[in-house]
């Protein structure tokens, strides 16, 4: 089990795509909203902000965040309640140890999808200013930052600092211009990559560090550290991502 990062929500939009258009006839929940006012509306539009799904209807939107153990059904039950169950003619929505939260307005008031890794409107010279601002930050929190690279995750983490030879726990401030650089560019193909290998199913078989015993270039013992003010759990290689200070 992982959290679901950018790419996965983006499949999780296109799965969803048979209830766009689609009048909600019944809803039901734990959630602790108020799920009632849902019923009878229709779904005008489903987007995506990082790892953040969005069902939105007319003057407001459903934000659903999967968090670590959250999961989706489409037409489909688990053996325990779920948090949300949208109902349509054609089918069903539901979602499992979600966080739900209904919010007025629309998206557009809230998201900046310039800094969203997966996102037609991805603004690179936006979130590289962005880096230049964090020195006293190390990387490995710099890609958990949903602020500056909104969708990245524990994986993307991980694989990116090993493809770019960067010690998860390197503060910003000794990194190069050119470091910098090429972070932003590779989180956001790594980010399409990630989206690719899922659909096939093959994400797993690319992993280079992530979960990985041996770096695979310099065939020794990866270290795995809970690194950074996030403390989450980092594969790195202690000879080819050399701490830089
Ligand atoms: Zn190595």
């Amino acid at each position: 089990m992982y959290m679901p990062e950018g790419p996965s929500i983006i499949i999780l939009k296109e799965e969803t795509q048979l209830f766009l258009g689609k009048k909600v006839i019944n809803v039901s929940g734990n959630a602790k909203q108020d799920l009632q006012r849902i019923k009878g509306q229709v779904i005008v539009e489903l987007k995506t902000w990082g790892k953040h799904f969005l069902i939105c209807f007319k003057d407001f939107y459903i934000r659903v965040h999967l968090l670590l153990f959250g999961s989706y059904c489409i037409n489909e039950k688990r053996e325990f309640n779920p948090r949300l169950s949208l109902q349509f003619k054609n089918g069903e929505l539901n979602f499992y140890n979600a966080s739900i939260k209904i919010v007025d307005g629309i998206p557009e008031d809230t998201y900046d999808w310039e800094i969203d890794t997966m996102s037609d409107k991805w603004n690179s010279n936006k979130v590289r200013k962005i880096l230049d601002t964090m020195n006293e930050t190390m990387v490995c929190d710099v890609l958990l930052d949903q602020n500056v690279f909104a969708g990245s995750g524990n994986i993307i983490k991980n694989e990116v600092l090993f493809k770019i030879y960067i010690h998860p726990e390197s503060m910003l401030s000794v990194l190069s211009n050119s470091d910098k650089n090429n972070l932003v560019q590779v989180v956001r193909e790594y980010c399409f990559d990630f989206y690719r290998w899922k659909k096939a199913y093959e994400l797993r078989k690319h992993w280079l560090i992530y979960r990985a015993r041996i770096c695979p270039r310099c065939k020794i013992p990866v270290s795995i550290k809970v690194a950074g003010k996030t403390k989450r759990k980092t594969y790195f290689c202690s000879s080819c991502q050399l701490l830089k200070r």
